[in-house]
């Protein structure tokens, strides 16, 4: 049992209010990753080729760190002599 004030809470009810605050944290910590602004002003083109993948994985992590360029892209530039 803890007391805050006149507030008596009970352990189980002190989990939920941690287990929600983690949840408030997770949230705000994925938005940050996100960069929406970025991503709705640049959709990834459909059927995009190579080249535009490239130029689009490049800018996006300039401006949004929510995932990184995918491996198989990296290799594929490295091959190709691009840098990253
Ligand atoms: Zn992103």
């Amino acid at each position: 049992m803890l007391f805050i004030g006149r507030i008596r809470l009970s352990e189980s009810e002190l989990a939920r209010i941690l287990e929600f605050a983690e949840s408030i944290l997770n949230q705000h910590y994925h938005n940050m990753k996100i960069n929406r602004e970025w991503h709705e002003a640049n959709r990834m083109p459909k059927n995009a080729n190579f080249e535009q993948r490239v130029k689009w994985h490049l800018e996006h992590a300039k401006y949004c760190s929510c995932r990184p360029i995918p491996q198989k892209l990296v290799e594929e530039m490295e091959r190709k002599g691009l840098k990253r």
